[in-house]
């Protein structure tokens, strides 16, 4: 069990000079303890006019809930099935909350990510009551959300009270855990990624929170052909190492920590395929799959013993051309200046070595690939509905929807 108040003050005075605060206060995990919901609610002092928000399947995973929140002047908002977190259901989740003293989410993804913001805008507090190990933003303080086109992840907040039942967890379908797998190997990509940044922009980079997520990553690794089954332990196992990659998140209040350059590529396929009205595969399905092309080019950069550096080549009337509809947003996201602008191509030069110690300290492609295998999780493009047309040009243009620093976008910089 995850002892919040003691990961806290492990954080305290942390060499990195930043305060690592976080709202969540408890985390109860355990088997059955479902009927001890409305307690944990009481007991961290959530008020009588509570919102439940839900799906139909995971309320009814979630059996037993209704029962134990009885002392709850309670209020439901059930969904048919939620599968895109947007703006307008935040706005209407606003709606009931505003005259609510607190809201619970039953459930993962897009209906936690709903809440999270609904919550943070109306200052109430939030409870997560999770129904599947699928993804790792339980404690995460962002929420990603599109306005029906474009995915912008906006702060948002950490809920303070997370609740899982165990027996709900194991009992899970086994493509939702394994997309919490996929969801899980993104985070060496993240931390390649936040520690090439913090070298050639000087951006924060905390290397204690960076040690936490890396200790989950590969914790969850060890944990590969255990994924799937359906027993209580494993399951707890994998929602714990989840949890910790989303309180690193909190802790520094961005999602650097637990996500890079293949979430970017994630949300890049999700974008296009919303243009064409059609809905994607599952989160942690689609960043697993992400993870594997990334890191197949991250390997051959690592196989490079230097580079030859220059200005930013980007051919901006290529990349505006690719995102049609949505070149608007990426403009504005890249003017008047991008990411790259200001680096000197001496330093990408000079730190060439350096990257590539950090692309070897993590697994490779092919390990990755191989724990992937175990755990039952997608590995090819066309598994997760991402067509080959969209996956050439998400590898070559996703680095632009986001005005963030990776070894990817650093690539326009060298040959
Ligand atoms: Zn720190
Ligand atoms: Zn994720």
């Amino acid at each position: 069990m995850i002892d919040i108040e003691g990961l806290k003050r492990e954080f305290d005075d942390c060499e990195c000079g930043r305060e690592h605060t976080t709202l969540l206060k408890e985390v109860c995990m355990g088997s059955g303890i479902t009927c001890d919901t409305g307690e944990i609610l009481k007991k961290n002092g959530f008020g009588k006019k509570l919102l439940l928000v839900a799906d139909k399947n995971t309320l009814a995973a979630a059996e037993g809930i209704e029962d134990s929140l009885a002392a709850f002047d309670l209020r439901k908002k059930i969904y048919e099935n939620l599968r895109e977190a947007t703006l307008a259901e935040v706005e209407k989740i606003k709606d009931i909350l505003k005259d609510c003293d607190a809201v619970i989410s039953v459930g993962t993804g897009s209906l936690n990510d709903i809440c999270r913001k609904a919550a943070a805008d109306l200052f109430k507090p939030l409870s997560i009551f999770a129904t599947a190990a699928s993804m790792d933003g339980f404690a995460s303080y962002n929420a990603p959300l599109t306005d029906g086109r474009f995915k912008v992840t906006y702060p948002a907040k950490t809920p303070e009270v997370i609740i899982a039942d165990t027996r709900i967890l194991a009992a899970a379908p086994a493509f939702l855990k394994s997309a919490g797998f996929g969801d899980m190997v993104g985070k060496y990509v993240g931390l390649i990624d936040w520690q090439v940044s913090h070298i050639i922009t000087g951006e924060y980079y905390c290397e204690k929170v960076a040690a936490l997520t890396r200790s989950a990553a590969d914790r969850i690794m060890s944990l590969a052909d255990r994924v799937t089954a359906e027993d209580e332990e494993s399951a707890g196992k994998v929602f714990e190492a989840l949890l910790l990659t989303g309180i690193g998140m909190s802790f520094t209040k961005t999602s650097r920590p637990a996500s890079g350059t293949e979430h970017i590529l994630s949300h890049y396929w999700e974008c296009k395929k919303l243009l064409e009205g059609k809905l994607s595969d599952f989160h942690g399905r689609k960043v697993g799959v992400a993870t594997l092309s990334i890191m197949d080019l991250y390997g051959k950069l690592r196989d490079k013993k230097s580079v030859k550096a220059h200005k930013d080549k980007t051919d901006w009337e290529e990349v505006y051309a690719d995102y049609g509809p949505l070149a608007d947003e990426v403009r504005k996201l890249n003017t008047p200046s991008t990411i790259t602008e200001g680096i000197e191509p001496a330093l990408i030069e000079k730190s060439w070595e350096k990257i590539r110690e950090i692309i070897a300290s993590v697994p490779t492609k092919d390990e990755i690939l191989a724990a992937m295998k175990k755990a039952g999780c997608p590995t090819e493009h066309g598994e997760v509905l991402v067509s080959d047309e969209l996956y050439r040009s998400g590898l070559k243009f996703h680095p632009y929807m986001r005005n963030r620093m990776s070894l990817r976008r650093l690539c326009a910089m060298f040959d």
